[in-house]
């Protein structure tokens, strides 16, 4: 298996798949699926039973569904959606930009 690059909160942009070129922030990585949720991406619609006790009404919902981590890039604050790298900062094994050599974690 890979090794997932992805984290939550970062900013990926899709390079491949129905919602190419579109931008947005992770919301949950699923490392066994190989899978992402990304913010505003592969929208779907779904029926929603209404649920009184849990104060759900019923309708449509539009969610997003999970797509395959290969189809996202991680993107670059300069660059854009780049390659990462990883490299040793002291201690900390840091993911960077294969571009700028920007670190891309959040501190
Ligand atoms: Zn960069």
């Amino acid at each position: 298996m890979a090794t997932v690059d992805i984290r939550r909160e970062d900013t990926v942009r899709v390079i491949a798949g129905r919602d190419k070129g579109k931008q947005g922030r992770v919301l949950r990585v699923m490392p066994a699926a190989g899978k992402v949720l990304v913010e505003h991406v592969s929208i779907v619609k779904k029926n929603v039973r209404p649920n009184p006790q849990k104060q759900i009404k019923g309708g449509i919902a539009e969610q997003e569904a999970p797509i395959a981590i290969s189809n996202v890039q991680l993107v670059c604050n300069t660059c854009g959606p780049v390659r990462l790298r990883h490299e040793l900062r002291g201690e900390k094994k840091v993911r960077v930009c294969a571009r700028c050599g920007m670190t891309l974690d959040k501190e």
